[in-house]
């Protein structure tokens, strides 16, 4: 389950920003997660909670934003949204597709206190 590595990058994140910003406590962590990012969110939450005991985002909430996947049709021209890696395109049923969004995950918004 990668997703417990994820959670534990955030957490180091959330640490280096502690230190930077001078905050002492997480109380709502905002993830960005794109639907071609290979992550699921329930294991998300699970593990979330499980790295966050213990430090200075114990009990924290994580409130996830799932970010839709998009791509670059090369015979359209033009951006299209899809929902899987390697899925064609909605409109012409091209291959010639190239990820340009929703691949990633990362840290939106933190509240602290
Ligand atoms: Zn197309």
């Amino acid at each position: 389950m990668h997703e417990m590595s994820l959670c534990e990058g955030v957490l180091h994140i959330i640490e280096r920003e502690a230190r930077t910003q001078g905050f002492g406590r997480v109380k709502t962590v905002w993830l960005e997660i794109g639907a071609l990012a290979g992550v699921e969110p329930e294991a998300m939450r699970f593990c979330f909670d499980a790295v966050m005991r213990g430090s200075l985002a114990d009990g924290a909430r994580l409130e996830i934003i799932a970010l839709p996947g998009l791509a670059w049709c090369l015979p359209c021209g033009e951006n299209v949204g899809v929902s899987q890696l390697y899925d064609v395109c909605p409109r012409c049923g091209s291959h010639q597709l190239q990820i340009v969004g929703g691949d990633q995950m990362r840290i939106k918004e933190l509240e602290v206190e």
